[in-house]
């Protein structure tokens, strides 16, 4: 049976109508991983064993008529970032190699408790720090649709194996766009919700302040079932929001005609390769058609959206990795002379160059006599770029451009130079510097890579953007597309 080529949504549908069960489907997604990760290295933890009973029990609940709702049965992956209880958690670090959480964070009771069957961790870059899956203790991972080229990162492993159709879907978290340009690298639906509608307990932090969780599926339709079992406020995060959330799923049918898309001016400047703003104008053209009206938008200071992240994500990112100092969990140096050596040889062994090098820029940044210069100027400007979408927001209903400037590229091709693979999230790092909900779904291909279009919603607008993508998915069929060699 080709269960693979199903939605989550198909596949709910298929154990309700007793066509299938939750065990049959989860052997099918193992077999899946198995005969196919060898090539793509998507898992750096599989728990079949745990999915194969957490798969009985949906079947049991089911004939016993206590179905758990439409998730309930569904196999998926974790970003290997959120805290599995008795499961390695490794953030693709070095430093956690031989980290076993002792608790689940909320996004993994939220998934569990809507009976969704866990088939493992996913790799990623080291402490969701890349855009190409290249900075993981656990080596590269390898693009569905051309396996010399980057998945894109920081959650490469969970757009390669929903890609693959290793899974249906799979959770990731996006900080400048971790989500959004591995979805757009690897043929998907990606979306990150609006900052705080998620909780970050138990997911891992980088960037705490830009830092959130959301999911990675082939339809918005898929996406919008999981986004609505993972959201909610939660007194263990400070900063996730205490708000009622919004029907993603039921609103998605509505038309829209007569809304108003924006389009930055600067996001089809200089720089875009012209394939992907072909994909993209066709996309826009598409939008038309379904009754949108079109209009140019200017967001004056978003050029200096990947120079503020720079200042601002390494400096929180230098506070919170300062806790993995040897003396409480992860890894450990050998021998240690005296603390100090303890904490050095600990940290230079647990590190890899790429968080090294956000560490060092980050405690630079925070240093007196350059705190004002560096993270306080940034934090103005931060404010400026949000005030800048809120204003375009007054106009439009949501604005869409490219993800990225270019196609993915191929693996090694920008490790020596970090600017250049900054650059990567020059379309998307606004995005989370402001908060807002952004998604990224598939609209073309060139030379048989795909190209993703980026929808950017106002503060709690996940409904809306879902259901903008949705329409799009209802009238093209680039979501259906499945790389040659994992059909
Ligand atoms: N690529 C960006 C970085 O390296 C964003 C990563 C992310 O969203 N986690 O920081």
């Amino acid at each position: 049976m080709t269960w693979h080529t199903k939605t989550l949504t198909e596949l709910s549908s298929a154990i309700a109508a007793g066509e299938t069960t939750s065990r049959e489907l989860t052997e099918h997604f193992i077999a899946r991983v198995e005969a196919h990760d060898g090539e793509l290295n998507t898992f750096v933890t599989r728990t079949f064993d745990a999915a194969l009973a957490a798969a009985e029990a949906a079947d049991a609940r089911r004939a016993a008529g206590e179905s758990l709702g439409p998730l309930d049965g569904l196999p998926f992956a974790h970003k290997d970032i959120f805290c599995t209880k008795g499961v390695k958690t490794t953030c693709g670090s070095k430093m956690l190699d031989n980290f076993i959480s002792p608790y689940d964070a909320t996004v993994v009771e939220k998934l569990q408790a809507a009976g969704m069957v866990c088939l493992g961790k996913t790799n990623m870059d080291e402490f969701a720090m890349g855009s190409s899956n290249e900075t993981s203790y656990y080596g590269d991972v390898k693009n569905p649709w051309d396996t010399s080229k980057v998945p894109g990162g920081s959650s490469g492993g969970s757009a390669s194996a929903v890609g693959a159709r290793l899974v249906p879907a799979t959770t990731g978290t996006d900080t400048g766009g971790s989500i959004r340009q591995p979805a757009a690298f690897c043929g998907i639906t990606g979306i990150k919700p609006t900052y705080g509608r998620v909780s970050r307990y138990g997911m891992i932090a980088f960037a705490s302040s830009l830092d959130q969780a959301g999911v990675f599926a082939t339809t918005a339709e898929d996406a919008a079932l999981m986004l609505q079992a993972m959201s909610g406020f939660d007194e263990r995060d400070s900063t996730s929001i205490e708000r009622p959330v919004d029907d993603l799923v039921t609103g998605l049918g509505e038309s829209l005609a007569g809304k108003t898309i924006g389009l930055p001016k600067q996001f089809f400047a200089d720089g875009l390769e012209p394939e992907v703003k072909a994909a993209v104008d066709a996309a826009i053209n598409e939008y038309k058609s379904l009754g949108t009206e079109v209009k140019e938008i200017d967001l004056p200071n978003i050029g200096l959206s990947v120079p503020v992240y720079y200042v601002v994500a390494p400096a929180e990112a230098s506070a919170n990795l300062s806790r993995f100092d040897g003396v409480r969990y992860g890894h450990r140096c050998d021998n240690p002379e005296d603390l100090t050596d303890l904490y050095k040889r600990t940290r230079a062994e647990g590190f890899g160059d790429e968080v090294k090098r956000r560490i060092m820029m980050g405690t630079y940044a925070l240093s007196s006599g350059y705190y004002d210069a560096y993270y306080i100027k940034a934090q103005k400007i931060r404010r400026l770029i949000r005030d800048d979408f809120l204003k375009a927001f007054e106009e439009v209903d949501l604005i869409a451009g490219p993800t990225t400037p270019g196609l993915p590229f191929g693996l090694g091709e920008q490790t020596d130079d970090p600017v250049t693979m900054y650059l990567n999230d020059i379309f998307t790092i606004g995005v989370n510097l402001a908060g807002l909900p952004g998604m990224s779904i598939p609209v073309g291909e060139a030379s048989g890579l795909p190209i993703g279009l980026q929808l950017v919603g106002k503060h709690f607008g996940e409904a809306e953007l879902l259901n903008a993508a949705h329409q799009y998915q209802q009238v093209t069929d680039w979501h259906k597309a499945i790389p040659a060699a994992y059909q």
